[in-house]
C-alpha cells in the first residue's frame, strides 16, 4: 500500500506528487493512517525519516480548503527553532499547493507589528515557536478554542530550548477535543510525563 491506498483526497495526492514522492516512508507508513484516525500520537522519529510529512498530510486532509469565517486558527505547529519553523512553513506551501489555506509563521525575532498583522488575515495554520506563539496569544488576547490539531515537532528539542512552560501553558489554552501529536527522536520522562498530561490516550509509535 502506497499514499493511493490510504484513502486520501486528490488535492492531497496532488501535493504529494507534486514534491515527487512515490512511496510512503516507514514513519510515513505508520502513523499517518493512526493520526488520519483522528488519534492523539507520539512518534519517535528523527529528521530524515520523512517526518514532517507524517504531520503535515493528515492536517491538510482535516483542514481541507480555507475557513474564512473560523474564529481563529485550526491547526498549530510548534517547532524549537526558527529555522525548522521556517522549514516547515515552506514545505507546507508545497504539500499544500491545491488547497488554498492561509498559513502565517510567529517567530521569536521577527517582528510583533508583523506578527500581529499576520493574525488578523484569519490564519488557518499557525507555524511557531513556541515563546513568541504565546507572547503573542497574550498581548491580543488570541483564544485557541479553534484548535482542532497540534503538533510538536522535535519535542526533545523543544524542552532542551527551555520551551517547557510555554507548553504547558498553551496547552491549558487549548480546547479539550483537540487532536495532539508529538513527534520527538527521544522519549526522556520529562516528554513521557508532558505526553501523559497533555495527549488522550496516545499511541507511542516507534520503528
Ligand atoms: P523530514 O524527515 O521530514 O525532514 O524529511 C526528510 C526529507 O525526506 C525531506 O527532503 C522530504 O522532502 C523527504 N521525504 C519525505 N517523505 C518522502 C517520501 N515519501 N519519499 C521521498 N522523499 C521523502
Amino acid at each position: 500500500g502506497g499514499f493511493q491506498a490510504m484513502g486520501l483526497s486528490q488535492p492531497v495526492l496532488k501535493g504529494i506528487q507534486k514534491r515527487g514522492y512515490k512511496i510512503p516512508t516507514p514513519i510515513q507508513r505508520r502513523t499517518i493512517p493512526v493520526i488520519l484516525e483522528g488519534r492523539d500520537v507520539v512518534a519517535m522519529a528523527k529528521t530524515g525519516s520523512g517526518k514532517t510529512a507524517c504531520f503535515l498530510i493528515p492536517l491538510l486532509e482535516k483542514l481541507k480548503q480555507r475557513q474564512i469565517k473560523s474564529s481563529g486558527p485550526r491547526a498549530l505547529i510548534l517547532s524549537p527553532t526558527r529555522e525548522l519553523a521556517i522549514q516547515t512553513f515552506k514545505f507546507i506551501k508545497e504539500l499544500g499547493k491545491f488547497h488554498d489555506l492561509k498559513c502565517i509563521l510567529v517567530l521569536g525575532g521577527d517582528s510583533m507589528d508583523s506578527q500581529f498583522s499576520a493574525i488578523h488575515q484569519h490564519p488557518d495554520v499557525v507555524v511557531a515557536t513556541p515563546g513568541r506563539f504565546l507572547h503573542v496569544c497574550m498581548e491580543m488576547d488570541l483564544k485557541l478554542s479553534s484548535i482542532q490539531y497540534i503538533v510538536f515537532d522535535e519535542a526533545d528539542r523543544l524542552f532542551e530550548m527551555g520551551f517547557g512552560e510555554q507548553l504547558n501553558e498553551t496547552i491549558r489554552r487549548l480546547p479539550e477535543s483537540r487532536q495532539t501529536v508529538m513527534f520527538s527522536a527521544t522519549l526522556p520522562k520529562l516528554l513521557v510525563d508532558f505526553a501523559k498530561a497533555g495527549l488522550s490516550d496516545p499511541v507511542l509509535i516507534r520503528l
